[in-house]
């Protein structure tokens, strides 16, 4: 169902002293943000911040998962762990896990379907680099990833999924999309869903991600199809994404 919502990818960072103080300053400056809020810290503090966060509005999930339920795959982590832990939400992927470890569209659509499989939320990750969009073929390669995971988890299954697009340019860079440039784009994901259901692309949640800040969240929130945010750095400081929180509605 279409919610706002802003989630932060802590991506590697932490220590169960900074995360301490980062989730309960979040929590101390939350209190009028009526979109939801999750954050997604390093899989060894998920029981950290399950424990911090019991009780909050504050959802929390992991920024990624195997394919596989168990055995031996040494390194990787199942979905049913994440539920083990409370998870809500899990990344699936993110440019940094596309582009450094070398995962496919395919793989990227089967993980969405394990994670749903296991009730999770898949917050799936689509995105651009810069070569694409100056050989103008952002909608090609957001269309090739979006397609793979309709043809695998369905088109119902967005009911399910928020969808992150987040161009590859804009990730850890400083650079922001315009919010023209993210309305352009989510309106493209919006009716490349519409093409298999009009109703389920209108509930379907877009996120923008991409050095989204305090002072660019209120404008790229304010355009018609961008539903709130996945940001990265600016998840780090409570303030600033408390702030981010605010601006979504
Ligand atoms: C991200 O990694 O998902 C992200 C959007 O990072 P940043 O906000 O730092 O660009």
């Amino acid at each position: 169902m279409r919610q706002a919502l802003v989630a932060g990818n802590w991506k590697m960072n932490g220590s169960l002293e900074n995360n301490e103080a980062l989730l309960k300053g979040l929590l101390e400056q939350l209190d009028d943000v009526t979109a939801k809020v999750a954050v997604c810290p390093s899989f060894v503090y998920l029981s950290q911040a399950r424990d911090l966060l019991a009780g909050s509005q504050v959802g929390f999930g992991g920024q990624d998962l195997s394919t596989e339920a168990s055995g031996a795959f040494t390194g990787e982590i199942s979905a049913e762990m994440l539920n083990d832990f409370g998870c809500e939400y899990v990344i699936v992927g993110h440019s940094e896990r596309r582009d450094n470890h070398g995962e496919t569209n395919e793989l990227v659509a089967q993980k969405t379907q394990v994670a749903l499989n296991a009730g999770l939320t898949p917050l799936f990750c689509v995105g651009e680099h810069l070569e694409d969009r100056e050989s103008e073929q952002t909608e090609a390669v957001i269309a090739a990833q979006l397609d793979a995971a309709i043809e695998t988890c369905g088109i119902d299954a967005f009911e399910n999924i928020v969808i992150a697009y987040e161009p590859v340019w804009a990730i850890g860079t400083g650079k922001t999309a315009t919010s023209e440039q993210a309305q352009e784009v989510h309106a493209f994901i919006r009716n490349r869903l519409a093409g298999h259901d009009q109703n389920v692309a209108k509930q379907t949640t877009i996120l923008y991600g991409g050095s989204v800040k305090a002072a660019n969240a209120e404008e790229l929130f304010s355009m018609p199809d961008v539903d709130g945010g996945l940001v990265g750095g600016a998840s780090l400081d409570a303030a600033e994404f408390a702030a981010i929180c605010k601006a979504a509605k």
